[in-house]
Formats: C-alpha cells, sequence, structure tokens
C-alpha cells in the first residue's frame, strides 16, 4: 500500500483550491475577488497590470451599493421595486466603470464581485462573452479558467 498525503492551497479570497503553492500565489495576486489585485487581462489588452488597493477600491465606489437598495426586500412587482432601481442605478454606472478600465472584462467583473453584486444580474456585461472577445482578437486560444 501507498499512502501520499498531499497539500492543498486555498486561495484567501475565493475558493478555489490547488496543489501548487506557486500557482495558487499566483492565482491570489490576480483573484478578481483580492481587494488589492492586479490584473493579467489589462496586461493583455496592452495596459499596465499593475491596478493594487487605491484603484480597486475606487473602482467598487463607483457602483451602487447593493445592500443599500436591498435591505428591506420587496419583490412586488412595483415599478418602485428596489431591486428594479438597483438595476436601473447599476445600468447607469456601467458606461462610467467601463469607461475607467478600458473595458477590461476582469476588472468589471473584479468590481462587480467586490461590491457582491450578482454578476448574472447586469444584463449588459457577460464576462465570458466578453473575456472570448478579448481573446479572439488577441487571435489567441487560452484557457478561460485562469482568468476567474
Ligand atoms: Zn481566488
Ligand atoms: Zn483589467
Amino acid at each position: 500500500m501507498k499512502t501520499k498525503l498531499v497539500k492543498r492551497h486555498w486561495c484567501d479570497f475565493c475558493n478555489k483550491a490547488g496543489l501548487q503553492a506557486h500557482s495558487m500565489a499566483k492565482h491570489e495576486k490576480h483573484c478578481t475577488l483580492n481587494p488589492a489585485r492586479d490584473c493579467r487581462v489589462c496586461g493583455l489588452l496592452g495596459g499596465s497590470m499593475h491596478v493594487g488597493a487605491e484603484r480597486m477600491a475606487e473602482l467598487v465606489a463607483m457602483l451602487p451599493d447593493p445592500a443599500e437598495y436591498l435591505a428591506t426586500p420587496c419583490w412586488s412587482d412595483h415599478e418602485d421595486n428596489p431591486q428594479r432601481r438597483l438595476l436601473a442605478a447599476l445600468e447607469l454606472a456601467m458606461p462610467k466603470l467601463r469607461e475607467e478600465v478600458s473595458n477590461c472584462p476582469a476588472c468589471i467583473l473584479a468590481a462587480l464581485r467586490q461590491k457582491k453584486i450578482p454578476v448574472p444580474m447586469v444584463d449588459s456585461f457577460d464576462y465570458k462573452d466578453e473575456m472570448q472577445s478579448v481573446f479572439n482578437s488577441l487571435n489567441e486560444q487560452r484557457n478561460l479558467d485562469g482568468y476567474y
């Protein structure tokens, strides 16, 4: 019988796990839930990979706070429904955020996740789709999974 103990490493920010410490450290540095992350996708797009805590906080501040809208849940279909108001505020904020990050899908995803906004809620943003067009425009085939 052979027994082997393996170490697993978990990201401090999301629940991703891996067997290799160095690759998890690399993931953590760019994890979209890391408030001081750097951005590999910005690097791919020809910009600076450096984001950091200060800039990340600025991006998060551009989005409406879901807690403010959803503090008093009301699921009626009334026009003044808080969820609808949140969606409207989001769609208003998205173009400014896009401009600020030069349309980098990973930075948009990071800002939404760090603001605790459920990403599928945002109709005008599809991470997979937008990452695919980044890769298409770079004419490269890459594994999307590494960019979550
Ligand atoms: Zn992570
Ligand atoms: Zn980016």
